[in-house]
């Protein structure tokens, strides 16, 4: 039976006739029997056309750290919208917007807005090539940084077996329609594989414009940097002229309000942002230091948008960025994520079943092994069968994280004390029937 109540499945019958696959994205098709279809989201809940309420660890993959409908957001995007959106000219709004940022973010000089993380991803790598007048591009194994076609090489979708040898990997083109030209200009690495990068860079290092990385793996597991390895990024790429990227789509304005780079203490010279930047709404940002960024205002170098830096994108994120500075907010973030983490973590000892909770109190992951991941390889040793079936048990329950470990379970500052308690009861409850 498919998670569809009978109203659920007669709007995915018609989401199916007018949209591709009933989706306006591939990564929300779980198949045609358990595919949801939601009507509203409330703080940390949303509800299905059959009116069924589930506590939300998927929150959009990621963006909504306030909660789903926060009412001071929405009440800043609507007058936002009431006096226009778009102008083909700057707006005080979009100024108010980027000034708040760069308050949140002290070592970003500047920035500019798009709409996604995957045009944000684009811009970086396109002024971190034209920075260094090099071609090639750095990735990890398991990360994702977008649907543009530099960078869909050995994201988290990718056969393991397929990935090459630990000390040559192959990076692996992960759609048909990616020019097989692009290949050739991207290098992947495991993560938290210091001798790797090295190794790499004393090849190459004079050829590589800019390694592009995720700082926690946010489309795995949310496996962390290992003492001292962001570190070791951020010297290599000193050592070689190359453009360090964070990649903190995911980590960004969740993490701390800082993102990783506060959390880890190590500063990029380019990173990109989306996500939990406007709690929902479609707001991303390429931010820097000047000696990187400006090479925009010196010119020379593509970036446009008629919808950069909308009004209801810019409302959203100063909104946001506002109430994220009280710092109220993530310090819920953190017992409720610290609570959920330690709690999980409880349960696998009490019914003895290997595993291990990985990753920050803003977003982790579980993995059904013996050992704790350390890179995407160690994927291979994760128990995905046991796993769908637990999350399955507990979207029964009313509890919603993604049904794949590979990416991770996400707290908002709405989820509570009780919804904390349920989720973990439903945790147990579905452990204990998938080990029957
Ligand atoms: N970078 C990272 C780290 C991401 O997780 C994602 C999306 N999950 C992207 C970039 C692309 O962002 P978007 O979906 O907004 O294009």
């Amino acid at each position: 039976m498919g998670l569809q109540g009978p109203n659920t499945a007669e709007w995915f019958q018609r989401a199916k006739s007018a949209l591709v696959d009933g989706v306006s994205s591939g990564f929300r098709y779980w198949g045609d029997d358990d595919t949801m279809v939601i009507a509203r989201g409330e703080g940390a809940h949303v509800y299905d056309m059959d009116g069924n309420r589930y506590i939300d660890y998927q929150l959009g993959f990621g963006p909504i750290i306030l909660g789903h409908g926060h009412p001071d957001v929405a009440a800043a995007v609507a007058e936002a919208a009431a006096e226009g959106t778009t102008f083909a000219m700057t707006t005080a709004r979009e100024i108010e917007a980027a000034e708040a940022f760069r308050d949140a973010v002290p070592w970003v000089d500047a920035l500019r807005f798009t709409n996604t993380g995957t045009e944000a991803t684009m811009h970086a790598i396109r002024l971190a090539r034209a920075h260094t007048g090099r071609e090639i591009i750095v990735k990890f194994e398991g990360a994702y940084h977008g649907a543009h076609d530099y960078v869909l090489f050995s994201t988290s979708d990718a056969p393991i077996a397929s990935l090459g040898n630990r000390r040559s990997p192959v990076p692996l083109q992960e759609s048909s329609g990616v020019p097989e030209a692009i290949r050739s200009l991207i290098r992947v690495v495991p993560f938290n594989d210091l001798e790797a990068m090295e190794r790499l860079f004393r090849d190459e290092g004079h050829r590589i414009a800019a390694m592009i990385v995720e700082p926690m793996l946010g489309n795995f597991c949310g496996v962390m940097p290992e003492d001292g390895y962001l570190e070791g990024l951020r010297r290599i790429c000193d050592e070689h002229g190359s453009v360090l990227i964070f990649d903190e789509v995911k980590t960004g304005f969740r993490m701390g309000l800082g993102g990783a780079s506060e959390a880890f203490s190590v500063v990029p010279d380019l990173a990109t942002f989306a996500k939990s930047l406007g709690n929902g709404f479609p707001v991303a940002a390429i931010a820097g230091r000047d000696e990187f960024i400006q090479d925009w205002a010196v010119g020379g170098v593509m970036q446009a948008g008629t919808y950069s830096g909308n009004a209801i994108g810019a409302a959203a994120a100063k909104a946001t960025i506002d109430i994220l500075a009280t710092g109220k907010p993530l310090a819920s973030v953190e017992r409720s994520g610290t609570a959920l983490m330690n709690g999980i973590e409880g349960i696998l000892a009490e019914e003895g079943v290997p595993g291990h909770v990985v990753g920050h109190w803003s977003m982790f992951g579980i993995s059904f092994s013996e050992e704790a991941p350390r890179e995407y390889r160690d994927y291979v040793n994760h128990d995905e069968d046991l796993y769908a079936e637990v999350i399955m048990g507990m979207i029964r329950r009313g509890v919603m994280p993604v049904d794949d470990a590979r990416e991770p379970w996400f707290l908002s500052a709405a989820h509570s004390a009780e919804d904390i308690a349920l989720t973990l009861e439903a945790f147990g409850d579905a452990l204990q029937d998938a080990k029957r």
